[in-house]
């Protein structure tokens, strides 16, 4: 075996990050000429162009929803179908409520079922218009149906187009309450966490093996892989779909989430969108769901599997129970091909050194992460062009690895030791993986089984490439949606990603070989970090997230306005408009601390109200209390909250009992309590909850869309790079009470 020179190693990692980028992007967008039975992404924004209309935000309950609701009608009546609509009442467990119109139609089939449901929201934030969130998923249904009338299916197909998402998975509730829940045999959801990237196929219900057989195999460009789900898990976001997983129904999701900035904020148009995503959104679901219209979806079989996409191309797949036995043989084959040159089959110790390489790539990486932060770099979790930082800490991360590296290659004298023992470490590794988390250890598996397999049947000038390049396929796509997906904080595992590929390799040891490389690296870690400095700052594009909030509190002579930019810096702008102060604690109910606040004018209108229907003393001194709330001045969205919440219990709303927890991010279950209302009755919505003898302290609030006009000056103090987010600006009125 011969030696890689570093430059053609350097060079190699170069074309294979280039292939990944190319290959996990989203396709070419289709034309309206495009074929009748395929998605087009221009028929798409058609659609989405009469569907937004003025690009309003569409909170539940509001005129811009209602009026969205009704082109969606219009739509769904084009495409020949018959549109139903499902009104009810729905809560979430931390204690989101709201008057909720689910839209649904169906696609007959030639079987009874039962039947796909294809699923997007309605409803947006208050910020922005959600044109990719959700209204892509919404114009993807639409067009998707179109395409599936065009032939014959076996099973029927239900368009959902829920309503209350953003609020709680409120939709969703209301949906799988209904009888037409139990006629779904498999669901696939469509979310956006961006305006950009690929769309991938992030999450699937546990028992996924058939899932990933007939459905997940047949995406015409595959971005998926069961170690998404794996790090989705621990991540604090929910879609639809982790309600229909709760009501044990097999699902799908898709998401798109490049230019994450933009993500709930004005920035999420339609002209934002990127008409890639969209397509790659509407040929996956299409795909997926043609998929399982010809399945037999009674009763589906048991099982998981460890699954990846191989370079947007195809999907592997094996079980999970597998998973050991896989990475056994992987490290067999590798032990085999060593034997097969003269080496031993149990590997000795120094065989199964770690792998300081990566190490090394780690925590350089890390050092320039922290450096970066240090120098301003990101200011906010989302940043505009993270490719930028991704360029300086790889190549810090392989500067670092280069001396180790090569060190390394000295010690083991040949190229040969140097193969086995960074194969044998691989294969080792993806052992413990397949015992400890079997759906992330296709990553070194995967590319071990290849470096045995080359090594045994191929020369030796060719055997070294093939796993380097298995192991580049699987890993740098992933690592390079770390960043837009988890922020700068993945930049770090970005860094081992490239280290360890070099790792993989048996490089050329001699001394001095290293050093014009690193060179290189070096000028390129310092021009990427000048530019991450200047190019990853907010913009007007893809802005800081800064909402302000107008509060005041009954009884009290001043307003405020409470603001809290992403950033935590206050602009000289805003700073120089009114006298901001570091305010912690003044909302009662906010989950973050330490906003800033400035007076404001005192408001007229009326304060929201509480009333105490009914207190009933329980045999064991607590009390059962019945409350009315209201809205004097009709604002959408009312709230009760109770700051020590422990002891609190059985709360119903309108006369519903909250569902229990069951959320992954684990809302409030005890203290405090926040019981939001949103598109509630003008005479006002009927708490009941069990409280403890001793009286609390609570407050009643009530919320509009906007500012008022004595702080609309303020609110446009904020530079362009600055843009409310989530609810938007709103106007807080509360009362402080004792119940
Ligand atoms: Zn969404």
């Amino acid at each position: 075996m011969r030696a890689v020179r570093l430059p053609a190693a350097l060079l190699a990692l170069l074309a294979l990050a280039a292939l990944s980028a190319w290959r996990s992007a989203p396709p070419t967008p289709r034309g309206a000429d495009a074929p009748e039975t395929e998605f087009s992404a221009a028929r798409a924004v058609e659609v989405l162009e009469r569907l937004l209309a003025d690009e309003a935000p569409r909170t539940p309950g509001s005129a811009a929803h209602a009026a969205f609701r009704e082109r969606l009608l219009a739509e769904v009546r084009r495409l020949g179908l018959k549109p139903e609509t499902d009104e009810g009442f729905a809560c979430a467990p931390h204690g989101s409520c709201a008057r909720l119109v689910n839209v649904l139609a169906e696609l007959p089939g030639t079987g009874p079922g039962p039947a796909v449901l294809l699923t997007a929201h309605t409803d947006s934030v208050g910020a922005g218009t959600g044109a990719s969130d959700d209204a892509s998923g919404v114009a993807v249904l639409l067009e998707a149906a179109r395409a599936l009338l065009a032939a014959p299916r076996r099973n029927p197909v239900l368009l959902l187009f829920d309503d209350g998402e953003e609020d709680g998975l409120l939709g969703a509730e209301l949906f799988v309450r209904s009888s037409r829940a139990r006629t779904i045999g498999a669901v696939v959801n469509l979310e956006a966490r961006g305006t950009s990237g690929p769309s991938l196929l992030f999450e699937t219900s546990a028992e996924n093996a058939w899932l990933v057989r007939r459905a997940v195999s047949r995406l015409p460009r595959p971005v998926t892989s069961s170690l998404f789900a794996f790090v989705y898990d621990r991540l604090p976001n929910d879609t639809d779909l982790t309600v229909y997983k709760r009501e044990g129904l097999a699902g799908l999701n898709l998401a798109f989430l490049g230019s994450a900035a933009r993500y709930h904020t004005r920035e999420d148009s339609l002209a934002n969108l990127s008409r890639a995503s969209l397509q790659h959104h509407g040929e996956n679901a299409l795909a997926l769901v043609r998929a399982l219209a010809e399945t037999d979806l009674r009763e589906p079989p048991t099982g998981r599997a460890v699954f990846f996409s191989v370079a947007g191309a195809f999907v592997v797949a094996w079980p999970r129970e597998a998973a050991p036995a896989v990475a056994l043989l992987a490290l067999l084959l590798v032990r085999l091909a060593c034997v097969r040159r003269g080496g031993r089959l149990l590997p000795s110790v120094r065989a199964v050194s770690p792998l300081l390489g990566p190490l090394a790539a780690a925590l350089a990486g890390a050092l320039a992460w922290q450096l970066l932060r240090a120098l301003g770099a990101f200011p906010v979790i989302f940043v505009p062009r993270p490719w930028t930082s991704v360029v300086a800490v790889v190549a810090v991360g392989l500067l670092a690895a280069l001396p180790v590296l090569a060190a390394e290659a000295r010690a083991a004298g040949a190229a040969v030791a140097s193969w086995e023992k960074a194969w044998t470490s691989t294969a080792l590794l993806g052992l413990v993986l397949s015992l400890a988390w079997p759906e992330t250890s296709y990553l070194l598996v995967a590319p071990a089984l290849v470096a045995g397999a080359a090594r045994l049947a191929l020369p030796e000038r060719i055997s070294p490439w093939l796993p380097f390049a298995a192991l580049g396929v699987l890993l740098l796509p992933l690592a390079l949606l770390l960043p837009e997906t988890l922020g700068p904080a993945a930049l770090p595992i970005v860094a081992v990603a490239f280290g360890s590929l070099l790792a993989a390799l048996p490089l050329d040891g001699t001394r001095g070989a290293w050093r014009r490389p690193a060179g290189v690296l070096a000028a390129l870690f310092v021009v990427a970090s000048a530019a991450t400095l200047v190019l990853s700052r907010p913009t007007p594009d893809e802005p800081e997230h800064g909402s302000m909030l107008a509060v005041q509190e009954a009884g009290t002579p001043d307003a405020r306005l409470v603001y809290s930019p992403a950033s935590g810096r206050l602009h000289s702008a805003v700073a120089a408009s009114a006298r901001f102060e570091r305010a912690p604690g003044l909302l009662p109910w906010a989950r973050k601390a330490s906003p800033f606040a400035a007076p404001l004018a005192p408001t007229s209108a009326p304060f929201p109200e509480l009333e105490v229907l009914d207190s009933a003393p329980l045999p064991d001194g607590r009390r059962r209390l019945r409350l009315r709330l209201a809205s004097p001045r009709g604002a959408p969205r009312l709230g009760l909250v109770v700051p020590d919440a422990t002891a609190v219990e059985e709360i119903r709303v309108e006369g519903r009992l909250l569902p229990p927890p069951y959320l992954r991010s684990r809302p409030a279950t005890g203290r405090p309590l926040r019981l939001f209302v949103r598109a509630a009755p003008p005479e006002g919505f009927v708490v009941e909850l069990t409280l403890p003898a001793a009286p609390r302290e609570a407050f009643v609030l009530d919320e509009t869309p906007g500012l008022p006009p004595s702080a609309v000056a303020l609110g446009r103090s904020r530079p362009a790079t600055v843009a409310p987010a989530n609810g938007g600006d709103v106007t807080i009125l509360y009362r402080k009470l004792s119940l």
